[in-house]
């Protein structure tokens, strides 16, 4: 029987390992990661790990039982290096080529480097492995001054994870509100009030020219306005880069990421590529899209494992994201789109309610919900659906369920 072969072995390749036995695949699956852990889940790693409430094996995807009982081969003591799609070979980093029948690629994204002055010389911490979640981890102490550069998730996670552990926290974001790119202005607000609230120095529109030493071990950070700022650990999180290079040189089609269809299949019919690394469609949205969520790596995995062994593709999903700050527990559902609406349903001052973005025709496009769980999955199903809402919804009390029967 048929040959599996996946590089990467994040929550991607991980996934599809498993599904791939669950719709039936019986032939050979060697799993090739470059770090020297089992599948794991990186969700954690800003939240609980940093705090010491998860454990190692409440990171793995499996247990490590898991791979020897589903006849799997892992192999996370070496790295892919290149791929020959006309011989249908990998090879390793030590110089052994292995075949396939059929190649999945799950190299996922890795933190964009700090490319400033100085950012060579001065120690700063990333975050995208457990390796780094570790050192980050064990760097941060009580009282110790943390400057973050970056208000994406990631920064703002480790922003409220370090106050739990009564670190001082400022932020530096180049845009004018955190989250500019990834949410609305009231769930930037939201967030900025909450942080705050909470002792966190945000500074915005901070663009960050030059780092340094100072006295004593002091990282310096240096900013355009020509202000200076000190602290005892700098972390970067200035978003993620797709880790295509090895496709790009197979002669794979990328851009910003592996470019792949509905079934996950590159521009080679051999080669699936799945999670982080990919460059997909919606169907509810024009363009390609590089997706950076752990939904969107389980669903990926199904459609490769679907395509390979012939089982019923799954459903189409809405995309759909989440984060946890401090004891707010953020779902995103569908993509923001610039022309929308805003319906806020609920007040945000309570600490739980919705941002309902709806299109010309009233049809629910996007919906920011905060601590409103199940906001969240009727607006997954309305979005879906293409149902369109009234503002009679902007009183949380108002049942969704007649729009979801329409
Ligand atoms: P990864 O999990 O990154 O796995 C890719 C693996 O491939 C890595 O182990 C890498 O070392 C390996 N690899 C790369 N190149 C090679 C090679 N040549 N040979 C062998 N192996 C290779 N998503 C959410 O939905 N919600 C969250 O709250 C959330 N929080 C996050 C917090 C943090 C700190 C981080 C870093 C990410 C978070 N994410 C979150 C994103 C989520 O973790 C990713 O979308 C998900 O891990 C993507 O899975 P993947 O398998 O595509 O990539």
């Amino acid at each position: 029987s048929q040959s599996v072969v996946i590089i990467g072995a994040g929550h991607a390749g991980g996934a599809v390992a498993g599904t791939l036995r669950q719709y039936g695949h019986t032939g050979p699956i060697t799993l090739i990661g470059a770090e020297p852990y089992l599948p794991y889940q990186r969700p954690p790693l800003s939240k609980a790990w940093l705090k010491g409430d998860a454990s190692l094996d409440d990171l793995y995807l499996r247990g490590d039982s898991f791979y020897a009982d589903q006849g799997m081969t892992v192999r996370t003591d070496t790295q892919a290096v290149t791929i020959d799609p006309a011989g249908k070979t990998v090879t390793l980093l030590n110089g052994e080529h292995i075949s396939y029948d059929h190649l999945i690629i799950a190299t996922g994204s890795k933190a964009r480097p700090f490319a400033v002055p100085g950012a060579d010389r001065v120690p700063h911490h990333l975050l995208r492995t457990l390796d780094d979640a570790e050192a980050l981890k064990n760097a941060l102490r009580p009282g110790h001054r943390i400057g973050l550069i970056g208000a994406g998730y990631v920064g703002l996670e480790v922003a409220a994870s370090a106050r739990y552990l009564d670190c001082e926290v400022t932020v530096f974001e180049r845009e004018s509100r955190i989250l500019a790119r990834v949410a609305s202005q009231t769930l930037s607000d939201f967030f900025t009030d909450m942080h705050k609230g909470r002792g966190v120095g945000i500074i915005t529109e901070a663009s960050v020219t030059e780092l340094s030493l100072g006295q004593g071990d002091r990282k310096v950070v240096h900013l355009a306005d020509g202000r200076t700022h000190e602290f005892d650990l700098l972390l970067v999180g200035i978003g993620a880069l797709a880790n295509d290079d090895l496709a790009a040189l197979a002669g794979l089609a990328t851009a910003n990421g592996i470019i792949v269809d509905e079934q996950a299949r590159t521009s080679d019919a051999h080669i699936f590529a799945i999670g982080d690394v990919t460059s997909r469609t919606l169907p509810t949205y024009d363009g390609r899209f590089r997706l950076e969520s752990v939904p969107n790596a389980l669903e990926q995995a199904k459609q490769a494992a679907a395509a390979i062994t012939g089982y019923k593709p799954p459903i189409v999903e809405t995309p759909w994201f989440w984060s946890d700050q401090y004891e707010f527990k953020l779902q995103i559902a569908g993509l923001l789109r610039p022309d929308c609406r805003d319906l806020v349903r609920g007040d945000p001052a309570s600490g739980a309610f919705s941002v309902y973005h709806l299109d010309g025709d009233g049809r629910l496009m996007t919906a920011e919900c905060v601590s409103r769980p199940a906001d969240f999955m009727a607006a997954k199903l309305l979005i879906a659906k293409g149902i369109a809402l009234d503002d009679t919804i902007a009183d949380p009390e108002v049942s969704l369920k007649p729009f979801l029967q329409k």
